[in-house]
């Protein structure tokens, strides 16, 4: 089946005791048993939900991967990725463009309990593998990036990695984290798709091990439920994964996991929308000359807009923007937006303006942030799927000098 036919199918069938053509949502925290130990494979819903197995069997599909694991967040995702495959001695290597709460759990938390996180500032293969040694387990990176837009080329980093798992002399200890697993030579390569979604960008067929989501963002789609995902490519490495997963018990709860898998039916068409009007909105900031630079992987002078074309089916639904005047044009320009609101998040059906600097990437130190290129003036728009008329009416009046507020205030 084709994507669009998958996110609409995959998980869905009727329920076989009534017929129900969209299954309920069980919220059943406990199973009864015929008699001790004899059940029809439900016991508690920390360990297994109908509705949780529902979804984690489209967040499979989508990905084209073996297995699927549902959280309560993305956060909770990541750690239950880096928690069971990493120890204490053990590196990783990141992409250092990344979303601000992933590196604060590296940096802050991992760390903490012997994990040498190593942060690399160029995204070619090449710079990675050079951070790469024997200690190193995981390898981590976003594409394209929060919120500089940056691409990571998903298929020569597997290959990199691949070279270097090939040379090693000796396998990891046995991990042995609940579920028998010794990761061997291997070098997990995992990528946070939450930016491209599996619409756009498939990592695991590009090489990839294991795909992260925040489904918060644009697999929900409406900004109403938290929640994150891991999928991996073999069923060897979910093992753990599930282990840790009843053992921690970060699950995302029934009626979040219905409320992603419904939105998750709309995800091929959303996305089309997102880019659609993205690179709509880009090509308007360009040509309007009214910021100090406009960011886009759509746009041909996008410094990796070839790669965006090889590796994604569409630029994505984020603009990131540049104002003149520093954080003072970048304050002015959102208290003025009312189509967009100024809110942290993205990848919903409504549009919403973000100050990084403030908002989202607070929690990374104002050094590392310059020399990423999170300047006080930067804007990330999540571009929703209004008209891009209004869209780019709304962005246009925010950069005139009188302010004006159209939003409609709430009812009188
Ligand atoms: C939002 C986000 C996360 C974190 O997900 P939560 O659902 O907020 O815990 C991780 N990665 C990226 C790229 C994100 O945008």
């Amino acid at each position: 089946m084709k994507f669009e036919t998958q996110a609409i199918h995959v998980g869905q069938a009727a329920d076989p005791g009534t017929g129900a053509t969209i299954p309920p949502i069980y919220v059943s925290s406990t199973y009864t048993q015929e008699a001790p130990g004899k059940h029809k494979g439900y016991e508690y819903s920390r360990t297994q939900n109908p509705t949780r197995d529902r979804l984690q069997a489209a967040l499979a599909a989508l990905e084209g991967g073996a297995a699927a694991a549902s959280f309560a967040s993305g956060m909770a995702a990541t750690a239950a990725l880096l928690t069971p495959v990493l120890r204490p001695g053990d590196s990783l290597v990141a992409y250092g463009d990344m979303y601000g709460g992933t590196y604060r759990l590296m940096e802050q938390v991992f760390r903490r309990w012997g994990v040498d996180p190593r942060y690399v500032d160029e995204p070619g293969a090449d710079a990675i593998a050079a951070r790469i040694d024997d200690t190193t387990r995981l390898v981590w990176i976003e594409t394209p990036t929060n919120p500089m837009l940056r691409l990571l080329d998903i298929e020569a980093i597997a290959k990199a990695v691949r070279a270097i798992e090939a040379s090693r002399k000796a396998d990891a200890p046995d991990y042995s984290v609940g579920a028998k697993m010794s990761l061997g030579r291997r070098i997990l390569l995992a990528v946070d798709n939450t930016f491209a979604t599996p619409a756009l960008q498939q990592p695991l067929a590009l090489g990839a091990d294991v795909v992260i989501h925040s489904t918060t963002k644009y697999l929900g789609g409406h900004s109403d439920v938290i929640g994150g995902a891991i999928v991996t490519r073999d069923a060897e490495l979910m093992a753990p994964i599930r282990y840790y997963q009843n053992a921690a018990g970060g699950v995302s709860s029934p009626f979040d996991c219905f409320l992603t898998q419904r939105g998750i039916k709309t995800l091929g068409i959303r996305m089309r929308a997102h880019c659609e009007n993205a690179l709509r909105v880009a090509r308007w900031a360009q040509e309007s000359g009214g910021f100090e630079r406009v960011i886009y992987p759509g746009l041909e002078d996008h410094p990796q807009h070839a790669l965006a074309r090889r590796q994604m089916r569409g630029a994505g639904g984020i603009v990131t923007v540049v104002l003149k005047g520093g954080f003072e044009g970048a304050s002015r320009f959102m208290s003025r937006l009312g189509v967009f609101a100024c809110a942290e998040s993205l990848g919903g059906v409504e549009s919403l303006a973000n100050h990084p600097a403030i908002m989202t990437h607070a929690s990374v130190p104002r050094a590392r942030r310059e020399q990423l290129g999170v300047v006080d003036g930067l804007v990330r728009l999540s571009v929703g799927i209004e008209h891009a008329d209004d869209l780019i009416a709304d962005l246009e009046q925010a950069l005139q000098s009188e302010p004006q507020r159209s939003r409609p205030g709430p009812a009188a």
